[in-house]
This record gives C-alpha cells, sequence and structure tokens, in this order.
C-alpha cells in the first residue's frame, strides 16, 4: 500500500472529519451522490450546493481566494436567492486569463475542522430518495458555520 492509499482511506477524513462510508472516502461519497443526479431530478437541481458544500469542507486544494468566493456564492444563494447561472456567469469572468483556482501541492495545508454535518450524513448508501433533502440541510448548517 502506498502512503496515498492510506492517506485516502484513513478512518476519518483528515480536512472534514467524516466517517468512511462502505469503505468510502468523501471523494468517493460526493461520486456517490452526484450518480444518484441522473436518476432523481431534485437532487440534480441541487448539485451547486452539493459541490459547494464539499469543497467548503475540503478547502486545502483551493487558494484562499477561490474558497472566500465559494463562501460568497453559497450565502447569497441561500440568503438572497442568487441563481446558479448568476454564479457560474461571475465564475467565468473572476476566472477569466486563467486565474488559478487550486494551490500548488506543497502549499496545501490540511487543518481538520468539526461540522454538524458532513457528507457522510448525505450519502446514505441505497438512500438516495431524501438525498436532496439532506443537501439543503447541510448546506444550512454549513452557512450556519462559515
Ligand atoms: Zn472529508
Amino acid at each position: 500500500m502506498k502512503i496515498d492509499d492510506k492517506f485516502e482511506k484513513a478512518e476519518f477524513c483528515p480536512e472534514c472529519g467524516a466517517p468512511l462510508v462502505d469503505n468510502m472516502n468523501c471523494w468517493e461519497q460526493l461520486g456517490g451522490i452526484i450518480s444518484w443526479e441522473y436518476e432523481y431530478p431534485e437532487l440534480l437541481a441541487e448539485h451547486f450546493k452539493t459541490v459547494a458544500c464539499y469543497n467548503l469542507q475540503h478547502p486545502a486544494q483551493f487558494t484562499d481566494e477561490a474558497i472566500a468566493g465559494l463562501k460568497t456564492a453559497l450565502i447569497e444563494h441561500l440568503d438572497n436567492g442568487l441563481s446558479v447561472a448568476e454564479i457560474r456567469r461571475r465564475n467565468g469572468k473572476s476566472y477569466e486569463g486563467n486565474r488559478r483556482v487550486l494551490k500548488d501541492i506543497s502549499k496545501r495545508n490540511l487543518v481538520q475542522r468539526k461540522w454538524k454535518m458532513t457528507i457522510s450524513d448525505v450519502y446514505i448508501p441505497h438512500c438516495p430518495e431524501r438525498a436532496a433533502e439532506r443537501v439543503k440541510e447541510w448546506a444550512a448548517t454549513i452557512r450556519e458555520e462559515l
């Protein structure tokens, strides 16, 4: 086993603190939720929240600026109903000219933070039916904790 594999399969996520679910780490749980989106349009409708929540709870790979922009976008989306289309339009603009969103690997610093809800509260294997509601709840708890 490579060190990377060990790290990825830590029992609890070194960033958001979520436990493995069915031996799936956070990234794989995110993939699980996204794979449900094809069948559940109400979950697909929350795609922005799903990805924003995941990224906000796994900020190490992003620049501080990218995370600050994502926080603002989520807050405006939840509090003021800023549409996902508008968020995309603004991001398109701010990332014009290839501004970097990801940090160099050497500058990534994993800091674990405790959250009320993590992806493991949303990704409940074989229970996609209420996943959209769980995503909304997840976003609301993150909004409170930002
Ligand atoms: Zn995590």
